[in-house]
């Protein structure tokens, strides 16, 4: 939760795609990061945000047809 996906100034994410939302954890719901997945054609696919987050969270995933 150090934020840093969610800076606007598109070093990390250039099209903004991740938000702060509620989210599940085991159990409980808190806090938490999520992806845009219905804005997911702006994605360029130049993984930006997996090489940025310090925690290793992100992790690509490919979409079949
Ligand atoms: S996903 Fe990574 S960059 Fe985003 S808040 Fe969590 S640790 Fe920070």
């Amino acid at each position: 939760m150090c934020e840093q996906c969610l800076d606007e100034n598109g070093k990390f994410s250039p099209k903004n795609l991740f938000y702060k939302d509620i989210v599940k954890k085991v159990g409980r719901e808190e806090e938490g990061i999520r992806y845009k997945f219905r804005e997911i054609v702006k994605c360029q696919g130049c993984l930006k945000c997996e090489l940025s987050c310090p925690e290793g969270a992100i992790k690509p995933v490919k979409l079949e047809n």
